[in-house]
């Protein structure tokens, strides 16, 4: 993996693939991270004297379908990157190949949504070949999309030998992943929330080589009480994972990693915000109560351990953030982050809900890094080599 800063752009057209499959309702954008952050590697090329051709998917539209055109947020693009950038639908026609080969420098170009063609996600190779033959480099500036193999991740990069770069976004990801699973300074702690362990037992197993600590919260908890002998109540739980679960403690307690769980939860009669709770232990959940946030006394116990650590990764929420009354764990978790990284520890936040909760509850900033891949984070941890990176190795 090459990065950006090993190469001048003067004059060259380079072709990058950004990630600004971002979210939006009627027109506005709602969370602008991904594109906000594209913006060092884009300001690199224009300040080399290089022009950008950038490309993206955004939603899973099926065809050409108008509801997921960047032509609906092109004007908030440009504000965020605060540059001037041209949209050029339908790429593949002779008139815009000659409008995107005429770019000047310090241009931004920005193609219409890769999903347009189903040959994008099909990893098409002549789909591949034609992006690729309106530029002279490549960058992959997507992280987001890396562990996937399609024409502008995978089969762009074999067009380019030793001209295909890694951007500013990109490096910076695979970089704050090294410095939590191989560099890490000691106490290492992952947290793994979130509802189910199904979702997280690929994560949990690959980890527990790399960490000293881990703070098992969320939905997914209650597969490991259970396996415990204890008693959870209507609390959500995977029968068919409780050996696994067992196999992890045990697997843990040999390797001497500490394995944390709740001690105390909040419970709910129903799925609901407003219906009635109460806390109990959290081995001894009465029937028909669900466990839907970690109570005070493990809230205490957690901030101990986060406190200590030098090191923490954060996956998954330890409650059901989204409702107001199941929130109070979670938040009080991200503060515990957010002390400990002002102590001096590095913290990564990477993979989906707590990306969303640490959004949420406004700790983004204070966190040494909030990752901007969901699934590519997932694969990393897993100890997965992500196909969009490898593509850059000639
Ligand atoms: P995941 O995508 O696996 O990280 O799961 C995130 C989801 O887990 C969030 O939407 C939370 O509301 C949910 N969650 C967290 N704790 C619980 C719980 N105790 N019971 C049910 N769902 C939960």
């Amino acid at each position: 993996m090459v990065s950006l800063d090993k190469e001048n752009f003067k004059w060259k057209r380079v072709i990058i693939r950004v990630d600004y499959n971002v979210p939006f309702e009627n027109n506005k954008i709602l969370d602008e991270t991904r594109i906000a952050k594209s913006k060092p590697t884009i300001q690199k090329i224009i300040n080399d004297g290089g022009s950008c051709i950038l490309m993206s998917h955004m939603g899973r539209p099926k065809g050409k379908d108008k509801e997921f055109s960047f032509n609906k947020i092109l004007f908030q693009i440009e504000k965020i990157l605060d540059l001037k950038v041209v949209l050029v639908e339908n790429f593949l026609e002779k008139k815009s190949i000659k409008k995107i080969k005429s770019i000047k420098p310090g241009d931004v170009i920005l193609l219409e949504n890769l999903r347009f063609y189903p040959e994008e996600t099909k990893g098409d190779e002549n789909f591949a070949k034609k992006l690729a033959s309106l530029a002279d480099c490549y960058v992959n500036d997507a992280f987001g999309t890396s562990h996937r193999r399609h024409a502008s991740t995978t089969e762009i990069a074999k067009h380019f030998p030793k001209k295909k770069f890694s951007g500013y976004l990109l490096k910076k990801e695979v970089e704050s992943i090294k410095k939590v699973l191989n560099d890490g300074k000691r106490p290492v702690l992952a947290i793994v929330g979130g509802a189910k362990i199904s979702t997280k037992i690929t994560v949990i197993n690959s980890i527990l080589d790399k960490v000293d600590d881990i703070i098992i919260g969320g939905g997914m908890a209650y597969t490991f009480i259970k396996a415990l002998g204890g008693q959870i109540g209507n609390s959500i739980f995977e029968k068919e994972y409780l050996d696994e679960a067992s196999l992890i403690l045990f697997n843990a307690k040999s390797k001497g990693v500490k394995i944390h769980l709740p001690t105390d939860v909040i419970c709910s009669l129903e799925f609901r915000n407003d219906s009635k709770k109460k806390n109990f232990d959290a081995d001894k959940i009465p029937d028909q109560w669900q466990g839907l946030d970690i109570g005070p006394n493990t809230s205490k116990l957690f901030n101990k351990i986060i406190i200590q650590s030098k090191t923490i990764l954060w996956n998954g929420p330890v409650g059901v953030f989204e409702m107001e009354n199941f929130s109070h764990g979670t938040k009080a978790l991200g503060k515990s982050i957010v002390k400990s990284t002002k102590n001096g520890a590095f913290s990564l936040v990477g993979g989906g809900d707590s990306v969303a909760a640490a959004k949420k509850f406004n700790f983004s900033s204070k966190l040494s890094y909030v990752s901007t891949g969901g699934g590519a984070m997932l694969e990393s941890l897993e100890g997965k080599k992500l196909p969009g990176i490898e593509a850059l190795s000639d």
